[in-house]
């Protein structure tokens, strides 16, 4: 197999878009006729259709990941059934992958030339690299950070889980998926004050 294919890692903070360029990409494959496959980890229970969607409006159907998922061997049947390595490969909140499934995925790429797009966060509510983000930015071969905006003009690096008074939330499990306003993406300097802030309001009325 000569053909040479790449890991990519493209991650950004939530809102940025990053699941409209996945639906854009493969929106241009099937333009041009390519052949690709899309996936993603299975995290949310209450999820009950495989479509990767975005606050755009569009869809496409995708193949779930579980925990226990062996990408490799999923690669190789998928291959089976198409009758030929199929090139591109594009998956969603790869944050939630294992790091033995970014392993599987980087075989992929060097056993059969694919090219594999992985679409991300870098880290969780508390500012922590996600276990499938820290393998990628570990063995990929190339890794782009797709830049968004905080309210204040600087570049969005946290994604703060807030609570129902808009407060950020300090503790609590790594994952912990709703709707997109349990979570807001800010950058590391107003993450700090609003984080300073809300612990002075805490205090003050005790004092
Ligand atoms: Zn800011």
């Amino acid at each position: 197999m000569n053909r040479i294919g790449k890991l990519y890692f493209r991650y950004g903070t939530m809102g940025s878009a990053k699941t409209a360029m996945l639906l854009t990409t493969a929106y241009n494959f099937e333009e041009r006729g390519m052949r690709y496959v899309c996936m993603k980890p299975f995290i949310d229970t209450r999820e009950q259709l495989n479509v990767i969607r975005s606050r755009i409006g569009i869809e496409r159907e995708c193949t779930w990941i579980y925990q226990d998922t062996d990408l490799y061997a999923t690669a190789r049947e998928l291959f089976e059934q198409a009758g030929s390595v199929i090139e591109w490969f594009l998956i969603d909140e790869a944050q939630f992958l294992t790091a033995e499934q970014v392993d599987q995925l980087s075989r992929v790429v060097d056993d059969f030339g694919c090219n594999i797009v992985c679409y991300g966060l870098r880290t969780d509510f508390q500012s922590h690299l996600f276990e499938g983000s820290r393998r990628l930015f570990e063995i990929a071969d190339t890794i782009d950070e797709i830049k968004s905006t905080c309210t204040c003009g600087h570049k969005t690096i946290i994604n703060a889980r807030i609570d129902s008074n808009g407060d950020f939330v300090e503790e609590g499990a790594q994952v912990e998926i709703g709707g997109d306003d349990k979570y807001i993406a800010v950058c590391r300097k107003c993450w700090r004050n609003k984080r300073i802030e809300q612990s002075e309001r805490d205090i003050l009325p005790f004092l």
